[in-house]
C-alpha cells in the first residue's frame, strides 16, 4: 500500500502542476507536503476514496480584484489584490495580507497552502488563507498607503467576516496597514467587528504580545530543539536574515535568551555588528523612520559593517533563523552553514529554505524547525486576539506570552512525537506536516464531501 500510494502522490503533484500553470512557489509548498504524506495516507485508505488530498490542494475560493487609486501627484496606479481562502475545515480563513511588487496568484497559493497546516498545528480553530497585493509600500506616504488600503478593503469586505475570513499581516502589513484596512471596513459595513481582522492597536481590540509573537515563537521552537539535544540559547552565536517584523523580534527574545545575534539583513544587503545587534538603534532606523539597514551600520559605530549584496550564511553561526522570505537560504548556503558547524536552523519566514538546502541540513543532522511549525506563534496569536474580542476582553503581556510559549511548546512536541511515529525521528518536517494534515484531514471526513 506505500509504495501504491508513493505513486499516485507523485502523480497528483504532477496534475497539480498541470492545473496550475506558472506557480512555481504553489508547485514547491504543495510537493514539500505531499513528498512527506505517504506513511499518513497507508495508515488511512478511506482518505484516497474521498479524494481528501486532492481536495486539499484545491482552494476552496479564489478571488482575484482590481485595486486603483491616486498617489499624492494625482496619478492613477492600478495594482491587483488577492485573497485565497484555501480551507475552512478547522474555522474561518486566517492567514495574512502581503503587499509586495513580487506579490501574485502563485505566491499567495503558496503561502495559503502553507498556512491550512500550520493553523491546524496551532490546536485552535483556524482554517486556512492568504491574501495580498503588487503593491510596493516602499518610499510611498502614510495617505498614499491609506488610499490604496481604502481601495483594497472597498473590495475585500464583502469577503470578509469574524466567522468568515480574517485576515491579519504579512510582508509590508504592520499596524500601519491594519488600522487603515479597520476603519475603511468599519465604515463600509457600520460594524465595529473587531474579530474581522488581527493585529489591530492594542487601544483597539489589538492583542498584547501579537507584534512579538512570530519572531518570540520561533526563538521558542529553536529553544525546544535544542533542549532535545541538551543544549539552549545562552551564549550561542545567531545569524538572523530579514530586519522586518519577524527578524526584530527573533532578535528580541534570542537576546533575552543569551545568545549573540550577529546580523540582519534586508534586500539591499547585510550588516555584521560584532558586539551583537544593538536592537533600539535597529528598531529605531526600521520601524520609526522606515529606513533601510545601511544607516544602521552608519550610525553604529566601529562594531558593525555594511556589506552590501552579501548574505548572512556566510557568516560562522551555531543557529541560524532565516526571517526574511521565500527561497533565501539555498543548496550552497546550506553547505556553508554546514561547513561551519550550525546545529539549528528554524524558519522565521514562510519557505526560506529551498528543497535541496532543507535535505543538506537534515543530512548533516542539523535541528531544522519547519516555517509552519516554527513560525505558527504569529497566527497563534491571532486566534488568541480572536479570542480576546469575542469575549470582549484584553489580556496582560504575561498572559498573551504564556499562551504562546505553551503553544509553541505544544506544537514542537506534537511535530517531535509524529516524526517519532511515523518513523523518522528527529524530522521536523514530516512531523510538522503529517500532524496538520491528520487534524485537517479528520475535520474533512467528518464534514462530508464539500
Ligand atoms: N502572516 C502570518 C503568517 O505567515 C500571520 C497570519 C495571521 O496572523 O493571520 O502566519
Amino acid at each position: 500500500a506505500g509504495r501504491g500510494t508513493a505513486v499516485s502522490l507523485e502523480r497528483l503533484h504532477k496534475e497539480l502542476v498541470r492545473r496550475n500553470p506558472g506557480e512555481p512557489e504553489f508547485h514547491q509548498a504543495a510537493l514539500e507536503v505531499l513528498g512527506t504524506l505517504a506513511p499518513a495516507l497507508a495508515a488511512r485508505p478511506e482518505y484516497a476514496e474521498a479524494k481528501i488530498v486532492e481536495r486539499i490542494c484545491e482552494p476552496e475560493r479564489q478571488i482575484v480584484f482590481r485595486v486603483p487609486w491616486q498617489d499624492d501627484a494625482g496619478t492613477v496606479h492600478i495594482n491587483r489584490g488577492f485573497r485565497v481562502e484555501f480551507n475552512s475545515a478547522l474555522g474561518p480563513y486566517k492567514g495574512g495580507l502581503r503587499f509586495h511588487p513580487s506579490v501574485n496568484l502563485g505566491i499567495v497559493k503558496f503561502l495559503g497552502f502553507e498556512q491550512i497546516f500550520k493553523n491546524a498545528l496551532t490546536g485552535l480553530n483556524i482554517g486556512g488563507g492568504k491574501g495580498g497585493s503588487d503593491f510596493d509600500p516602499h518610499g510611498r506616504s502614510d495617505a498614499e498607503v491609506m488610499r490604496f488600503c481604502q481601495s483594497f478593503m472597498t473590495e475585500l469586505h464583502r469577503h470578509l467576516g469574524e466567522h468568515t475570513d480574517v485576515p491579519a499581516g504579512d510582508i509590508g502589513v504592520g499596524g500601519r496597514e491594519i488600522g487603515y484596512l479597520f476603519g475603511q471596513y468599519r465604515r463600509i459595513t457600520n460594524r465595529w467587528e473587531a474579530g474581522v481582522l488581527t493585529g489591530k492597536g492594542l487601544g483597539w481590540g489589538g492583542s498584547t504580545a501579537r507584534t512579538e509573537a512570530t519572531g518570540y515563537g520561533n526563538v521558542l521552537f529553536t529553544a525546544e530543539m535544542l533542549r532535545r539535544r541538551d543544549e539552549d540559547l545562552d551564549g550561542q552565536q545567531v545569524v538572523v536574515s530579514g530586519s522586518g517584523n519577524v527578524a526584530i523580534y527573533t532578535i528580541e527574545k534570542a537576546q533575552a535568551l543569551g545568545a549573540n545575534v550577529l546580523t540582519c539583513s534586508d534586500s539591499g544587503g547585510y550588516v555584521i555588528d560584532e558586539k551583537g545587534i544593538d536592537l533600539a538603534l535597529l528598531k529605531q532606523v526600521k520601524e520609526v523612520e522606515r529606513g533601510r539597514i545601511e544607516e544602521y551600520a552608519d550610525r553604529r559605530g566601529a562594531s558593525a559593517r555594511y556589506v552590501p549584496g552579501g548574505r548572512v550564511w556566510d557568516v560562522a553561526c551555531d543557529v541560524a533563523l532565516p526571517s526574511a522570505t521565500q527561497n533565501e537560504l539555498d543548496a550552497d548556503a546550506a553547505r556553508i552553514l554546514v561547513r561551519n558547524g550550525v546545529k539549528a536552523v528554524s524558519e522565521g519566514a514562510n519557505m526560506p529554505t529551498t528543497p535541496e538546502a532543507v535535505a543538506l541540513l537534515q543530512e548533516a543532522g542539523v535541528a531544522f524547525g519547519p516555517g509552519k511549525a516554527a513560525n505558527a506563534g504569529g497566527v497563534a496569536t491571532s486566534a488568541l486576539e480572536m479570542r480576546q474580542n469575542s469575549g470582549r476582553e484584553s489580556w496582560t503581556f504575561e498572559r498573551t506570552e504564556g499562551e504562546l510559549a505553551t503553544i509553541m511548546r505544544t506544537i514542537h512536541d506534537t511535530c517531535a512525537e509524529t516524526a517519532e511515529r511515523f518513523g523518522a525521528p528527529g524530522d521536523y518536517v514530516t512531523g510538522a506536516n503529517i500532524a496538520g494534515f491528520e487534524r485537517v484531514a479528520e475535520a474533512m471526513m467528518a464534514q462530508g464531501l464539500i
